[in-house]
């Protein structure tokens, strides 16, 4: 994957099989990464790690927060489809980590008669931004640390990752892309 944004950078994508259809694609998937990154329109993973469609279970949410939908997904690339690592991958200029600074840092709030379940999507974060000191509650510092915090909770869950980790079957990784240069830095 690291050699792949190496390409990516450098604008030298290998050629790939494109078709969107056929039957050997039809037929089975197997990933050999799990991705859980955020809903931000300006990260495509398979462009980001120049790998053929097929090779990445990516799940999103806004802010790539551990919730129900995230976590189960990755279980379900661990437990059914063999993946071998999952990395929770942030992003530079994250909309959620912004919004999330505004409820710690300005009190801002996210009532659902308003805003429906985006606060509930904000509220994966908090608790990363809220455990920083108030000077270092800016995106540069709470990017890497909301992958950070999000990956050890992750890492931290049953009965499937916890135990796979444990064993040896998989690495769990935090990392950041830079949208400007394209660059994914594993943070953890
Ligand atoms: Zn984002």
């Amino acid at each position: 994957m690291q050699a792949g944004n190496k390409r990516y950078r450098q604008g030298k994508l290998q050629l790939r099989d494109y078709s969107p259809v056929g039957e050997r694609r039809a037929a089975e998937q197997k990933p050999f990464a799990a991705i859980i990154t955020c809903a931000d329109s300006r990260i495509s993973p398979e462009l980001v790690f120049d790998v053929e469609r097929g090779n990445l279970f990516v799940s999103r949410i806004a802010g790539n927060g551990i919730d129900t939908g995230t976590l189960g997904s990755s279980e379900y690339a661990v437990a059914v489809l063999g993946v071998k690592l999952i990395m929770v991958l942030g992003h530079s200029d994250c909309g959620a980590v912004k919004s999330a600074i505004e409820v710690v840092s300005n009190g801002k709030t996210y009532p659902a008669s308003k805003y429906g379940a985006i606060g509930d999507v904000i509220d994966h974060l908090l608790p990363t931004v809220e455990s920083l000191p108030a000077d270092e509650r800016n995106l540069a510092r709470c990017v890497p640390a909301n992958a950070i915090a999000q990956a050890g909770d992750l890492s931290r869950r049953g009965p499937i990752v916890a135990p796979a980790i444990a064993e040896g079957k998989i690495r769990v990784v935090a990392a950041v892309y830079n949208i400007a240069n394209g660059a994914v830095s594993i943070v953890r």
